[in-house]
């Protein structure tokens, strides 16, 4: 197991900066590395014992976000549990001029803050990229063991509100698991009018 005494606030993987938000979630996906005692993602060690405060959000993305492709507000957790905190840090970066702002996300910031935040997004989030690890809620209960009923529903209902208000959003899947159709969740992404990313499985980041 890797652990960071200090919390591992930012990262770098090409040449985007990832700010690590939380190591809490509203998943608990049997592929995700920390349910498989790994905390390392690209060879970073991403454990922390404490969450970040916004000022050391802000100070990982560095005295000059611009040189960053992007900003992606990730980690091995869920950002938007942290939702007030994250817009606050994106909403600084971007005055200080970052290109991109991204959040990686399970989508179920609406279940869980249970109010439609969608609209909080505009302006400060230029693209989302949103997990739905399966084709129907069978598949997706099996593999990301959601905390809440109706998951898979309110993932895509989270989709297609957030896409009036962030310019880029796509759906993501990974490729290799267990029952997984690959072509159908791509299907279910042109159905909500959203891109499409499959991923390989073990190849986080
Ligand atoms: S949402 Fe991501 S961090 Fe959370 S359990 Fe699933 S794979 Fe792990």
């Amino acid at each position: 197991m890797h652990e960071t005494q200090t919390p591992l606030v930012g990262y770098t993987i090409r040449n985007q900066r990832y700010i690590n938000v939380t190591n809490r979630c509203t998943l608990r996906c049997t592929f995700c590395p920390k349910f498989n005692k790994v905390w390392e993602v690209k060879g970073h060690g991403l454990r922390m014992r404490d969450e970040p405060d916004v000022d050391e959000m802000i100070a990982a993305a560095g005295p000059d976000p611009g040189v960053w492709d992007e900003v992606v507000f990730c980690g091995l957790g869920e950002p938007t549990l942290r939702l007030d905190e994250v817009l606050r840090v994106a909403a600084a970066v971007r005055v200080a001029g970052a290109r991109r702002i991204r959040i990686n996300t399970d989508g179920l910031a609406n279940r869980v803050h249970g109010e439609d935040v969608t609209p909080r997004l505009a302006g400060l989030v230029d693209a989302l990229s949103v997990s739905l690890n399966g084709q129907n809620a069978a598949v997706y209960d099996r593999h990301c063991r959601p905390l809440h009923a109706g998951a898979w529903t309110a993932v895509q209902d989270f989709v297609l509100r957030a896409q009036r208000h962030v310019p880029e959003v796509t759906l993501t899947a990974i490729d290799g698991l267990p029952g997984l159709d690959i072509a159908a969740c791509e299907a279910i992404a042109r159905t909500l009018g959203v891109h499409f990313r499959r991923r390989v499985l073990d190849d986080v980041g």
